[in-house]
């Protein structure tokens, strides 16, 4: 254990979230800044996914920073070594690299009355005025728990670990899952693979998208004339807000989300009982909606199979699935998604009266606005509890948190306030707002279970609004909507 080590603001994770807060707080003038990071380089979830195929599905001039308009991107949906690429840029141009500790895993943080006391895994000890968690919600792999998998003799690892050094060419690929990792790299490796065998547990909705490369001088017109890439973003902005509907139930735009799924699958799938199993049995939106125009195509192949079930156990090479179908394979590919609402209740947080952040959370995820929980002084989370999205960009979301957070970092300053924490009754309203207006629309209604949801089935992932409507509540919010604390 090194000596214990100050700062002003901690942010704890290297991804989009912790660098547009340290971007955006040296802007107000906050100079002592320290991130942890616990991998050896900036980028998070595009850090850490590198598997074959992997790219953004929100277009790369909405899903990139506000304060860092890239007129580079050279397809429509970037890939994901362009987006890392990108961050680790504006990461250097910005001077971030010095602010960042690497290899540093946040395993406890205090509120000791006037500072935050930070320990880390590896053994660093820091004590921050401030505290802010930009730690993610996509990060920790999630590997169901299959009888017998111990006894697979062949390779299997997670999508978000893909091991680069295996070649599929020839191999018998069975990939268990069909989320948004999936719906990308199966295309990619059943190129190759003898075969591929994808265990569906439930159809998703997979809708084309206008993806291509951007032509040279549409990048160099981006690059000269800065406000028709203001106006390409502001346009993919006001084009995915529409899609907000979906999720509300609009008629027309399920109608229309519907005529344009159905076509997509019967233009690459012509046997009706492929059709039929590709069909998601709930309301569209229910689980994210995903985006590919290879999905199909790649499930029409001769050396791709469907097996509508999950797998149940594994026996050495064999995998048999839930309903009784087996296959043999030489390489096995979890594409089953990330621990998500549990992420977070993992942190060993001691806030106010050394209250634990997981009994303030007993009852389910909560934070005002998503971002700062009663009980918990200066300490703040980016991507909180329902700031997720299912038709938009979450960077819009994060960008929305910081200037919230600065702003009122900003106040307490020339107010001459040490800490804050949010009303109770503040976060309380908001909470059952959010839960009476997300039992309404399809991510509880529609007839699946999904990873946005907890278990207990309460969904305190998703915002149920339109950005714009996140980023006005943010930017008219203040410090009325918080108590000073007491640091005497
Ligand atoms: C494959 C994939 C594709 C996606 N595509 C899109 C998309 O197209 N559009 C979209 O809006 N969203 C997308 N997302 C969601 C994506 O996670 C967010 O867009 C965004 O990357 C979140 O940024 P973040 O900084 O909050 O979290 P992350 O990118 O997850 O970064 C968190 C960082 O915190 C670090 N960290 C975590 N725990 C600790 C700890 N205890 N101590 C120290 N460091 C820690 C991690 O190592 C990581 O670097 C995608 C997610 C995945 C997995």
């Amino acid at each position: 254990m090194t000596a214990t080590r100050d700062c002003d603001i901690l942010i704890v994770g290297a991804g989009f979230s912790g660098l547009i807060m340290a971007i955006e707080a040296r802007k107000r003038g906050f100079r002592d800044i320290v991130i942890l990071e616990k991998a050896q380089d900036v980028g998070g979830t595009w850090r850490e996914n590198t598997y074959p195929g992997v790219a953004c599905d929100v277009p790369s001039h909405l899903y990139s920073m506000a304060s860092h308009p890239n007129p580079e991107w050279s397809t429509v949906y970037a890939g994901g070594p362009e987006i890392w690429a990108y961050m680790q840029k504006v990461a250097r141009d910005e001077g971030l690299y010095e602010l960042c500790e690497f290899g540093q895993t946040l395993a406890s943080a205090r509120w000791g009355g006037q500072h935050w006391q930070v320990e880390t895994e590896e053994g660093q000890s820091w004590r921050a005025r401030v505290l802010v968690s930009g730690i993610g919600a996509l990060h920790i792999p999630l590997v169901p728990e299959i009888p017998g998998a111990d006894s697979f003799p062949g390779p299997a690892f997670h999508s978000a670990r893909w091991d680069h050094d295996l070649d599929l060419a020839g191999k018998r690929v069975a990939v268990v899952g069909t989320g948004a990792s999936a719906v990308q790299f199966v295309p990619e490796i059943a190129k190759t693979a003898a075969r591929v065998t994808v265990f569906q547990r439930t159809a998703p909705y997979v809708l084309p998208r206008p993806d291509g490369p951007v032509k040279p001088w549409l990048r160099r017109l981006y690059r000269v004339l800065p406000l028709t890439r203001r106006i390409r973003r502001a346009l993919f902005f006001h084009i995915f807000e529409l899609r907000h509907a979906v999720f509300m139930g609009r008629p027309r735009a399920v109608d229309f989300a519907m005529k344009m799924w159905r076509k997509e699958l019967e233009r690459s799938i012509t046997d009706p009982a492929l059709q039929a199993a590709l069909t998601p049995p709930y309301r569209i939106g229910c689980k994210r909606i995903l985006s590919s125009n290879d999905w199909y195509p790649a499930l029409a192949r001769d050396n791709v199979e469907v097996i509508q079930s999950g797998v149940e156990r594994i026996d050495g090479a064999n995998l048999t699935a839930q309903n009784g179908q087996s296959i043999e394979a030489d390489v096995v590919i979890w594409g089953t998604g990330f621990h998500v609402t549990d992420a977070l209740e993992r942190l060993e947080i001691t806030g106010e009266g050394g209250l634990p952040l997981a009994k303030a959370w007993e009852s389910g995820l909560q934070a005002h606005l998503g971002t700062a929980v009663a009980g918990f002084p200066n300490l703040f989370f980016l991507l909180g509890p329902h700031t997720g999205l299912g038709h938009n960009s979450v960077v819009l979301m994060i960008e929305a948190q910081v200037a919230h957070v600065v702003r009122l970092l900003d106040k307490m300053q020339s107010d001459g306030i040490a800490a804050v924490a949010p009303r109770p009754e503040a976060q309380a309203a908001f909470e059952t707002e959010m839960d009476d207006r997300l039992s309404s629309t399809v991510w509880q209604s529609g007839g699946c279970v999904s990873w946005y949801q907890d278990d207990t089935g309460r969904n305190p992932t998703l915002w149920p609004g339109t950005v714009r409507e996140y980023q006005a509540r943010m930017a008219k919010a203040g410090i009325g909507d918080y108590r000073p604390v007491s640091t005497a």
